[in-house]
């Protein structure tokens, strides 16, 4: 019996279905809180490889590992990469900034001897006149006015102050699908050779950055799958073909904001729900959640109102950053967003509203037909076997009322569907009694009862991707 699957904690009436990630820290970075977190209700467990070293992240990734396994609950690794998120570079104390002044920009400039201010990235390699360049989360927008010998002029627009290290935003500047920086071509291989779920692609502009990025998995024999984060101007402009290249995509409102504008963001976040439940790719609502409770340990009312939409939007998680990495009430985040999410499940059901499917493939096909049957029966729970999670995915895009039970012989598969909506993942060898043989096993440890109702989907060829063709009814 696999390992990670030993005790079946959560009946199925306590099954909470909207995921939570969580970011881990320097307020979480142990063995103890990790067991906390997932013990709390922590699904996804998101490394931000924007800071720490590798001696670190083996850490983390054995903790998260032996925790999960402790508890009995697969859990996803998340490998957030930085992309070209570019800083300003080291100098000291405080530079002030006047509206109207020129700015001087330059790749590791000596302030000092120069005046230019330096940064960690050539701008100049980028950049071009009329484009906006916006400083420390947006505090400061400047437009550049001219790009000579590397070093970048900008006029500043406000009034405002620098400090060392802050990051630069470029809403207007075409990476020319270069987002993937050579930081990030080596924490991606470091990531190959690890136990990652999931990496996070950051800055995304267009679907064929997601390409470049599946390409170097591939050929590096990762079997990670991708999360596009929203962040960028550009990708809202091509927000269709890049969820339709990417497996999973993250609204990540920090940036966003800054780049298109604060209130442009809750629209933002309702199109890519809406376009992932059409496309079978989960989506994670992350950023400022529960912003007020690294510092308080009650949420604010607009918070628990926040986190409670995006439930009833339809997402698959919801996500902590700061609250967790570097918070001071890191568990009390995360009970919170559990209750928020659990209440809201329970007396918001769903409604969602699918667009006919464009694909039409064996697999949403045989999903539609799976949820008609188990919604008249009506049936405890939804169980489908699946070698990849396509199926998984399929069935619980269309939002059914009861859990998706998935079985799959990969371990990589269980702990990457850790974070998709509605789905309970266990792992088991491939056998043609595989859903038999677990529901069993579930009915025996009383998460399944007598009578029962369950709905099976499998295939006459198991282990072999694409195959789920059967559809079958069982009374326990
Ligand atoms: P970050 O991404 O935390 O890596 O910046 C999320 C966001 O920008 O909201
Ligand atoms: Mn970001």
């Amino acid at each position: 019996m696999d390992v990670t699957n030993q005790t079946p904690r959560v009946p199925l009436s306590k099954f909470k279905r909207t995921k939570i990630i969580a970011t881990v820290g320097p307020a979480t970075n142990s063995y103890d809180a990790i067991a906390e977190l997932i013990a709390a209700g922590v699904n996804g467990l998101r490394l931000n490889f924007s800071h720490g070293n590798y001696e670190e992240r083996d850490e983390q990734i054995a903790w998260i590992r032996k925790a999960s396994k402790a508890y009995g609950k697969p859990v996803a690794i998340i490998q957030d990469l930085q992309g070209p998120k570019i800083r300003l570079g080291d100098f000291e104390g405080i530079i002030n900034v006047q509206k109207g002044q020129s700015l001087q920009f330059g790749y590791q400039a000596d302030i000092e001897r120069s005046g230019v201010i330096p940064t960690q990235y050539d701008l100049s390699k980028k950049v071009k006149r009329g484009e906006r360049l916006f400083l420390y989360d947006g505090k400061i927008r400047t437009i550049v006015t001219s790009v000579k010998d590397g070093v970048v002029h900008a006029e500043a627009k406000n009034a405002g102050i620098l400090i060392q290290r802050k990051g630069i935003n470029l809403p207007d500047t075409d990476f020319a699908g270069d987002i993937i920086t050579a930081k990030d071509k080596k924490d991606i291989a470091f990531g190959s050779e690890r136990d990652i779920d999931y990496v996070a692609l950051s800055f995304v502009q267009t679907a064929a950055d997601i390409e470049q990025l599946r390409k170097r998995l591939k050929s590096l024999g990762s079997t990670a799958r991708i999360i596009a984060k929203i962040e960028t101007k550009a990708s809202i402009d091509n927000l269709e073909e890049i969820i339709e290249a990417t497996d999973s995509v993250m609204v990540a409102r920090g940036d966003l904001a800054i780049e298109t504008a604060a209130e442009a963001v809750p629209i933002v976040q309702r199109r890519i729900i809406g376009l992932g439940l059409a496309q079978a790719k989960p989506t994670i609502v992350a950023t400022q959640m529960l912003a007020s409770m690294t510092e308080t340990p009650e949420p604010t009312r607009a918070e628990v109102s926040d986190v409670a939409t995006a439930v009833i939007l339809g997402a698959d998680c919801v996500m902590l950053s700061d609250e967790t990495a570097n918070g001071q009430y890191p568990i009390e985040a995360v009970s919170v967003m559990k209750r928020v999410t659990t209440y809201t499940e329970q007396n918001n059901p769903l409604t969602v509203q699918f667009p006919d499917h464009p694909h039409k493939s064996l697999q949403s096909a045989v999903s539609k037909a799976i949820i008609g049957l188990a919604e008249s029966l009506p049936a405890t729970a939804i169980v489908a076997e699946t070698q990849t999670g396509n199926t998984a995915l399929q069935i619980v895009s269309r939002r059914p009322v009861m859990p998706l039970i998935a079985v799959t012989p990969d371990k990589r598969v269980a702990q990457q569907l850790a974070i998709v909506f509605g789905t309970k993942a266990y792992v088991r060898p491939v056998d043609p009694l595989a859903a038999t043989k677990l529901t069993n096993w579930l009915l025996q440890n009383k998460v399944l009862a007598k009578g029962n109702i369950i709905v099976t989907a499998s295939g006459k060829h198991p282990g072999v991707v694409g195959t789920t063709d059967t559809i079958k009814v069982r009374v326990l």
